[in-house]
Order: C-alpha cells, then sequence, then structure tokens
C-alpha cells in the first residue's frame, strides 16, 4: 500500500477568495513520484471540519458534526486532486502543483479540505500530507492516442489536467518531439482573474512550437473582459454549443461570443468531429451537457470524473 507522506505548501497564488493554485514540496526533499499529464493523487488535511449525512425525506444533506459542547468536530479528509504542474516541473523542482477551488455546498456549508486547506492562505498550519502514489487514465496516451484532433474543454479547476497536459507538450516541443496532432484547449471560468495558467496558455500558443490554439473565456464578464480581443464571453459548453450552430443552454445564460482573434469559422473547420476526440473534465453540469453536444456531433468524447 502506498505510504502517507508529510509535505509542506509553497507559493499560494491567491486568484480570488475561493479559487488557488499552490506548491507542494515533499519536508524531506524526497523525490514525487514519475507521473503523466492529467494524472491525480490523494492529499489530506488532519484539521478538517467534518460534516455527517442527514436524510430528510428523500433528500440527502450534510452538515456540522458537532460534539455534545455544540463545537464541530475536527479530523482527517482524504481527496484526491488532478495535478497542474507538468511532470517535467516536477523532475525540475521536486514539486507538485494544484488549482483548487474552495468549495460551498448548497447550504453554505464549506468543504470539508478545502476549508482547511484555504486556512493556509490566512498564514495557518502549512501542512499537507499526501499518498505517495499518482494514478489515473485521465490521459493523452490512454483517451486521445490515434486521434488528429485534441479538443479539451475546461470549466473552472477543470482546467488543471490540460495545464499540465499542454506545458507538457510544449516542454516536449521545444526539445524536438513536438506532438504530430493538433490541440485545441477551450476553458472557461467566472472571471478573469480566476482564470489560471491564461498568461502560460497564450504564451504558449503565441510561440506556435506545436499546433496550439487556445480560446479562453469567462461567463461573467466585466467590461475590461469584453474590451479584451483575446477573450471569449460565456460558458465553456456554451462557446462549444456556438461552435456546431445549437442554442445556448440556461436561459439567464450570457449570450457566448468567441475570442475576436479565434473566427468562429477557423474553429469550425479546425474541429472536424469525424477526426476529433473531445477530452473534458470540470463542474458535473458542464460536463453533462459537454457530454449532449460530443453525442449530437458524433464525436469521440472522454472525461475525468470529480
Ligand atoms: C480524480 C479527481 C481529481 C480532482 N481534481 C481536482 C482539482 O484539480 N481541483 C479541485 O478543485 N477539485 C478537484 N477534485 C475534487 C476534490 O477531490 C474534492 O471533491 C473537492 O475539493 C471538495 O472537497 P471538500 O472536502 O472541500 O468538500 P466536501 O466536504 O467533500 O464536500 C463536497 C460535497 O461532498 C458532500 N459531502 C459533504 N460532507 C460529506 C461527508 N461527510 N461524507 C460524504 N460526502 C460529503 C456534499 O455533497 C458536498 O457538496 C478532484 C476529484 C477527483 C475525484
Amino acid at each position: 500500500m502506498a505510504e502517507l507522506k508529510t509535505g509542506r505548501v509553497v507559493e499560494w497564488q491567491r486568484l480570488s477568495p475561493s479559487l488557488s493554485i499552490f506548491r507542494l514540496i515533499d519536508n524531506q526533499g524526497r523525490p514525487f513520484p514519475s507521473y503523466k499529464a492529467g494524472q491525480y493523487i490523494a492529499l489530506r488535511r488532519d484539521d478538517c471540519l467534518l460534516t455527517k449525512k442527514v436524510k430528510e425525506g428523500d433528500e440527502i444533506r450534510y452538515v456540522p458534526d458537532l460534539d455534545p459542547e455544540g463545537k464541530q468536530r475536527h479530523g482527517p479528509v482524504t481527496h484526491s486532486y488532478s495535478l497542474s504542474s507538468a511532470p517535467f516541473e516536477t523532475a525540475l523542482g521536486n514539486l507538485l502543483e494544484f488549482y483548487v477551488v474552495l468549495e460551498k455546498g448548497v447550504d453554505g456549508v464549506l468543504g470539508r479540505f478545502t476549508e482547511s486547506l484555504f486556512r493556509i492562505d490566512e498564514g495557518g498550519d502549512d501542512k499537507l500530507a499526501y499518498v505517495e502514489r499518482i494514478v489515473g487514465d485521465f490521459t493523452l496516451e490512454k483517451r486521445a492516442a490515434g486521434f488528429e484532433h485534441v479538443l479539451m474543454v475546461a470549466s473552472g479547476t477543470g482546467l488543471a489536467p490540460f495545464a499540465s497536459m499542454v506545458k507538457q507538450l510544449d516542454h516536449e516541443a521545444q526539445q524536438g518531439a513536438a506532438p504530430k496532432g493538433r490541440f485545441t484547449l477551450l476553458y472557461a471560468n467566472r472571471t478573469y482573474p480566476e482564470l489560471g495558467y491564461h498568461e502560460k496558455m497564450l504564451e504558449i500558443e503565441a510561440a506556435k512550437r506545436f499546433d496550439f490554439v487556445c480560446v479562453p473565456s469567462v461567463s461573467r464578464p466585466t467590461s475590461r473582459d469584453r474590451g479584451d480581443l483575446r477573450l471569449g464571453i460565456g460558458r465553456a459548453n456554451n462557446l462549444l454549443r456556438s461552435i456546431f450552430r445549437l442554442p445556448p443552454l440556461g436561459a439567464a445564460a450570457v449570450p457566448p461570443v468567441m475570442p475576436r482573434d479565434k473566427p468562429i469559422e477557423m474553429l469550425r473547420e479546425r474541429i472536424d468531429p469525424r477526426r476529433t476526440v473531445l477530452l473534458t473534465c470540470g463542474n458535473p453540469q458542464a460536463m453533462a451537457d459537454v457530454a449532449f453536444i460530443a453525442g449530437q456531433m458524433g464525436m469521440k468524447f472522454e472525461k475525468e470524473d470529480w
């Protein structure tokens, strides 16, 4: 069985109150296991605020688990997280990177693990244990082999595995081993500051070391965003819908607009459903719609379940 090791969070980068990128290093500088872009690892915090399940009729809710004195119980919680670092970055710097959102349930109850993790941002204890095993089959090798074109569609922190893949492909291209296929990344978050890896993705696209196009978008645009030629407007699934001439989902949805430097005709030509595998990761509703769109277009579909 894989061992639980102690690490420490370094370089906490706060994108918004509920969204961060951070790095993990091992406490004793031990090397992390090697991995492929798209894989994940289990992380654990010991002082999580625990919840318990309550059943009301057919409805299941999770509420704070209180001790006899009315204080919320603390304990360990372990969850999986995709690596947003690329394998070459880990090999160079002996660190792992993550792109994480602070979970907030319907009742406003914060996620057990992420509430504890985000306390690090306020100067709290920075210990973070990890299971010394990196796993998962959401890799280009396993999910995209044999396809001319790989279309990656990410919502929110679902960008993490794709950020790892794109950085690794770019690195390999720099080493003279550019991938043969074409890659298109469509990703959206609520606001511009929350678009983690945005600058990096645009930089890789501009370098043209391999055939890569990225289509970033925000679903809550400001006037700044509407003036940004390289930024689209709308949720990832709705941008994808507009490429395939499908109506946007959700009556209140912002009408999708492509970044002005990525004409929709160019994307329509690039994304030939017969030659494309669509990989998606992110929030379950968006993924379900992306699955529907892929089905409508007869496109091979692969997803990472969170
Ligand atoms: C392979 C994989 C990769 C992932 N990668 C990422 C990533 O890169 N970035 C990211 O932000 N997230 C990622 N996730 C999601 C992550 O693992 C967590 O589920 C998420 O961060 C919420 O954890 P939490 O403890 O804060 O919330 P939780 O407390 O676990 O709450 C989440 C939901 O679980 C339910 N719940 C609450 N309490 C309990 C309980 N006591 N028992 C059972 N269920 C309960 C509720 O429905 C709640 O809405 C990934 C998940 C998987 C499986």
